[in-house]
């Protein structure tokens, strides 16, 4: 299929760049299929408990995989998920990989108020560093809703102990994102910093290149001279991420959804896999704490950019 705007034709641009030794950020999203937010609306929270979830066996294909291509990746673990398959949670740290948080009920940090947005983060790291045997250091919010309207949240994140979020996406989306706030990591506030997921520069605009969605849109060529471009003209690590589910063609359909969200949902599933595997291939891949927090702290390429001025708006709820 094509997409309207086509990075892949310009991809000849870089075609003979080598491969630089940059180690790109693999992270998963680990939700299952009804949690997404999009499908929020057709789905309640309370029903949660009586879907068939796939995400066990969809986490173990993954796991299969990254063995198959010697990676280590972040994931980025919804409490709610962690607390009902345990075992789950613990093959992922056997594996070496990064144990972090993805929240614990997946509510976007910008519906809820600073209290109730503490509550989540500290119950979902507990929780998994309980199971996992691990320091949790990284944090997700659902759904890259932490924005110019909830920058608290970050405040919010150190306080309780993360060293990072990877929460904003410097993008124009119509459910999320901060176009105007830096592309790469940066300090946000005491002992925690914001990685942002990954975007390209071209045109005045950032363009998503950190994968989701777009992803599975977009032809592989395109993501994959995203990628390179990141990691040739900036200079900069990628941040990528994908879910459980976009590997998992054969998934219930939810009933009564919109055409866009349903398009957006199941577009190409049946493709990802071998996407990934190819993605796998093509790049050099690690988790996100061995990349953003090794030490000296905060050298390259975290601050590259220093704090935007960002206003305190203390609190939420007045705002
Ligand atoms: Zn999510």
């Amino acid at each position: 299929m094509r997409a309207t705007v086509h990075p892949a034709r310009t991809a000849d641009d870089l075609p003979r760049m080598p491969a630089p030794a940059i180690t790109n950020a693999l992270t998963i999203d680990v939700e299952d299929y009804f949690q997404v937010s999009a499908l929020a609306p057709y789905i309640a929270r309370s029903g949660w408990d009586a879907q068939a979830c796939r995400v066990e066996r969809n986490v173990e294909r993954i796991l299969q995989m990254l063995a198959r291509h010697g990676v280590r990746a972040t994931f980025f673990t919804l409490g709610w998920i962690a607390e009902r398959y345990p075992p789950l949670v613990r093959s992922i740290v056997a594996q070496g990989h990064e144990l972090a948080s993805h929240g614990h009920a997946h509510e976007r940090a910008s519906e809820l108020d600073r209290a109730a947005f503490r509550q989540d983060v500290e119950r979902a790291k507990k929780l998994l560093e309980d199971l996992g045997g691990r320091e949790v250091r990284g944090y997700r919010a659902p759904s890259f809703s932490i924005g110019r309207a909830n920058l608290w949240a970050l405040d919010v994140l150190a306080e309780t102990g993360h060293r990072y979020s990877s929460s904003i996406y410097p993008i124009a989306h119509d459910h999320y994102g901060m176009p105007d706030a830096p592309r790469f990591a940066h300090r946000v506030a005491e002992g925690l910093i914001e990685i942002p997921a990954t975007t390209v520069r071209l045109g005045g605009r950032n363009l998503p290149a950190g994968g989701g969605g777009y992803f599975r849109l977009l032809p592989y060529a395109a993501s994959r001279w995203l990628i390179r471009r990141v990691n040739a003209v900036d200079a900069q690590s990628a941040v990528f991420y994908f879910h459980p589910w976009e590997i998992d063609p054969a998934q219930p359909r939810v009933p009564g959804t919109d055409a866009k969200t349903r398009f957006r949902h199941y577009v190409n599933l049946g493709r990802t896999e071998g996407r990934l595997e190819r993605l796998l291939g093509d790049f050099r891949w690690g988790r996100m704490d061995e990349i953003f927090l090794a030490a000296p702290a905060l050298s390259s390429p975290a601050t590259a950019v220093l704090p935007a001025s960002r206003p305190r708006r203390a609190d939420p709820q007045t705002s």
